[in-house]
């Protein structure tokens, strides 16, 4: 039997492809015993499966890579996901953060609507090698069954959480077919710093905040809201810009999200229009909750040996005093041990590298009739929907480019 495609992978990206090419001489193949696993996890259960607002907006959520995500988000955007799963039954709905989710709340009913359109699926099929011949491809199967088919499309995903089956596999097999590798690395993942100071203030976020990142591989400043846990460092601020975080780098956190200058002008007005009044009533005027408030100053009690210091008249607070202060708001020093790695890490980053890969087909550069789509490429999305978006506009790309090519009417 010669099939006109064969998708590895039953996960977002394929059976979105799967569901696009209805109709067609189509086999997805999947490790599991069941379809889209980490699919049903998604969104807690909930699934996001985009973000609401204009796509031009979406190109700068995927790292360094706006120019090759750009021609398949745009072709078949965030509008075109959300008509085509309305299209199948599934309504969506919108949340005021701009999330999209189906109406139900249930990531299972986007699995049940994609995989009423797939017609030929098998599980328990775990594919091992893929080797070219004059006809197409030889899809094996670790039962040592062979599989034959005109085009291949290797959507196995990336590596995080390996428990439900992307394992990395998309990696050995695009190798063997002569692509590169860019390493992958865990993506929107928290980080572990080496201090365990600001262990007391676990479940605290910070609005805004600024973190100056460096490390021989990083330099740069990044903005967001920041979750303080019990291993470190979480929140939107550090899961969207993890891609770039390497153990080692120190970090300078900016909690009030404002500039230095900014909060030393105030804190200096302050003392001299109220200098009289103790250092509680300028900390209270700050947008951080009680408990960070008491652990700074328990903090520089400590370092100073000082004792009363939140009754402490404003005007008598010293320049060293002043100093410490506003590094402890402004400039607090971590340094990263690690980043959590793929067991909770939510994507991949690194995998296939772009340069080998056609951003408007998805379709590889150098061996005819080979894709990838999904996760699997060297594409990870920040948190919001983006990654389930890249999954299925990379998808829809490689199906209008295989409806032209190699479906068999
Ligand atoms: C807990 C969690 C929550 C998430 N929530 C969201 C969210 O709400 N919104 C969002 O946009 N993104 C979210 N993501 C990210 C998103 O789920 C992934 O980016 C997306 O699923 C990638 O799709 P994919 O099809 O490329 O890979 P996957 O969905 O990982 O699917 C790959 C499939 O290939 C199969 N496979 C692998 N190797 C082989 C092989 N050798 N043979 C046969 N089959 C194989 C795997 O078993 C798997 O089913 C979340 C991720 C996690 C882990």
């Amino acid at each position: 039997m010669m099939y006109d495609v064969i998708i590895v992978g039953a996960g977002a990206a394929g059976l979105y492809l799967g569901a696009q090419l209805k109709g067609a001489n189509v086999l997805i193949l999947e490790k599991n015993n069941r379809p889209g696993i980490k699919l049903l996890a998604s969104g807690s259960g909930q699934c996001n499966l985009t973000h609401s607002g204009y796509i031009s907006a979406f190109y700068e959520r995927y790292g360094d890579h706006k120019s090759f995500v750009k021609p398949a988000l745009k072709a078949h955007d965030n509008k075109a996901v959300i008509a085509y799963f309305e299209s199948l039954g599934l309504k969506t709905m919108e949340r005021e953060d701009g999330k999209v989710f189906p109406a139900s709340l249930k990531a299972k009913d986007v699995v049940v609507a994609l995989m009423r359109q797939v017609q030929h699926i098998r599980y328990q099929s775990n594919v091992k090698s893929i080797d070219q011949n004059e006809n197409g491809f030889v899809v094996s199967l670790e039962t040592g069954e062979a599989l034959h088919a005109k085009g291949v499309i290797i959507a196995t995903g990336g590596k995080s959480y390996p428990t439900m089956g992307s394992t990395g596999d998309g990696y050995t097999l695009a190798q063997a077919l002569g692509h590169s590798i860019v390493p992958p690395k865990p993506g929107l993942t928290g980080v572990v710093t080496r201090e365990k100071t600001l262990l007391a203030l676990q479940g605290q976020s910070f609005k805004n905040s600024i973190i100056t990142c460096t490390g021989p591989k990083t330099n740069r400043q990044i903005k967001g809201d920041l979750l303080i846990t019990h291993f470190g460092l979480s929140g939107p601020v550090i899961l969207n810009h993890s891609r770039w975080l390497y153990p080692g780098d120190r970090l300078k956190v900016n909690f009030l999200g404002k500039a230095q200058e900014c909060v030393e002008k105030e804190f200096l007005e302050a003392v001299n229009h109220n200098g009289e009044k103790p250092l509680a009533f300028w900390l209270n005027q700050l947008e951080i909750t009680d408990a960070f408030k008491n652990y700074i100053v328990d903090a520089l009690e400590k370092e100073m040996a000082i004792q009363g210091l939140a009754q402490m008249k404003l005007g008598n607070i010293d320049k060293l005093l002043r100093k410490r202060l506003l590094s402890f708001l402004l400039a607090y020093p971590l340094e990263i041990e690690n980043l959590i790695g793929y067991q909770q890490a939510m994507v991949t980053a690194g995998g296939v590298s772009l340069e080998e890969v056609s951003s408007k087909t998805m379709m590889s550069k150098t061996v005819a009739n080979l894709y990838f789509i999904g996760e699997v490429l060297d594409i990870d999305g920040d948190t919001g929907g983006y990654n389930l978006q890249w999954a299925f506009s990379s998808a829809a790309a490689a199906a209008s480019e295989i409806k032209k090519k190699l479906v068999t009417e």
